[in-house]
């Protein structure tokens, strides 16, 4: 068996992916009016970076297991359903893969806790940086189920944070939980905490 990472011959990572993985602390982000704890595994880099690449573009499973059995142990307690954070369906069918779900599966299959697909990303929606875009809630995503009382939703990467708060939003919330496999480190905390008192 290989690494999930690198493909070296030592499974599940080889020693040097090992020692490139850094866990990533929660966080707290003001975006868009939603408060939102992110709570990822890992920070964005190293093999955790290819572990999400493998899941994304390779549509690796064993990637979708390692990643996903770890976010299975930061699920807060009291979360009553898994909503993953959709993909837009031109990307879907370009990498054969909705990670998001996929990951929420495998979360759902360790903790019990059902998967809610209650979000579809609108096909036309861009995410391109257009003037007044911290000013209006953007909705790029469509509610298609009722939520559930507690839901946490489910992402592969945390980056700026905005795509999850939209679909924060789009359930109705004000404040949220993420759970999210990679966050992208420390830039992405002062952009946060920066747009926060603008937009709130
Ligand atoms: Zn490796």
């Amino acid at each position: 068996m290989l690494c999930v990472a690198c493909a070296a011959n030592s499974y599940p990572l080889c020693h040097e992916c090992e020692q490139s993985l850094s866990l990533a602390s929660d966080r707290t982000l003001q975006l868009r009016g939603v408060q939102l704890s992110v709570i990822p595994v890992f920070a964005h880099r190293g093999a955790a970076a290819r572990l999400v690449h493998n899941l994304k573009y390779r549509r690796s499973m064993a990637a979708a297991r390692l990643l996903g059995s770890l976010m299975a142990e930061r699920v807060p307690p009291g979360t009553d359903s898994l909503v993953p954070v959709p993909r837009v369906l031109a990307r879907r069918i370009a990498y054969g893969i909705d990670q998001t779900g996929v990951l929420a599966e495998v979360v759902s299959s360790i903790t019990g806790i059902p998967v809610r697909q209650a979000l579809r990303a609108k096909p036309w929606a861009r995410r391109s940086a257009g003037k007044n875009r911290s000013e209006r809630p953007r909705t790029e995503f469509a509610l298609i189920l009722t939520p559930s009382h507690s839901p946490v939703l489910v992402d592969d990467v945390c980056t700026t944070g905005g795509t999850i708060a939209g679909a924060a939003i789009a359930l109705g919330r004000s404040t949220a939980s993420a759970l999210v496999a990679t966050s992208a480190g420390s830039m992405e905390q002062r952009t946060g905490g920066f747009q926060a008192r603008g937009v709130a």
